[in-house]
């Protein structure tokens, strides 16, 4: 993927997912050491960097779209990163994090609660949590994604198999690379 001897930009990204799908990163255990010599982590949950960087190779995205915030995060992360890959169920198809969807807009929801249902100080919290969005949604729906690896979690060895084969530059087989709608 880059010159020999230049480490690939690799960013991990959670957005509206419960983490467990970077717990299976983690647990790679020794198989990390394979990539450490490879692979420079410029943005991840697990270190301590704020802002999305520039000219990063490949992202690992974590998560549905959920709210506003999740929504900024994945254009700055589009708009920076050469390869997105949409990483576990929720990422790809929603999963967990759009069991809400049913239940149609939680706008309405917020308000039945916050405001029709209290006789002192109504109002929707607005302010430290992002706004939900009306519905969520997987994450190629609001921006390009290279590859899929779907699971919940996907398991490590698999996501081993497509860093390596991405880092490598060698086409992902099918049963690595399941694309949706
Ligand atoms: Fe958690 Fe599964 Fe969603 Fe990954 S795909 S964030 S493990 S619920």
């Amino acid at each position: 993927m880059n010159g020999p001897g230049t480490r690939v930009r690799l960013a991990t990204v959670w957005l509206g997912g419960c983490s467990g799908c970077h717990m299976s990163f983690l647990d790679l255990d020794e198989l990390l050491f394979d990539l450490v010599d490879r692979v420079q982590v410029v943005y991840s949950p697990l270190a301590d960097v704020k802002d999305y960087p520039e000219g990063v190779d490949v992202a690992l995205v974590e998560g549905a779209v959920a709210n506003e915030e999740n929504l900024d995060v994945a254009r700055t992360v589009r708009a920076r990163s050469s390869t997105i890959v949409s990483f576990g169920d929720c990422a790809v198809a929603g999963n967990v994090t759009a069991m809400r969807n049913p239940l149609g807009d939680p706008r309405d929801i917020l308000r039945s609660v916050y405001v029709d249902a209290v006789d002192r100080d109504p109002g929707v919290p607005d302010r430290v949590v992002p706004a939900l969005l009306p519905a969520v949604m997987p994450l190629h729906q609001v921006v390009p994604v290279e590859h899929f690896l779907p699971g919940c979690p996907p398991p490590p060895e698999r996501i081993h198999r497509v860093l390596v084969a991405l880092l490598d530059g060698d086409p992902l087989p099918d049963d690595r690379d399941i694309r949706f709608g």
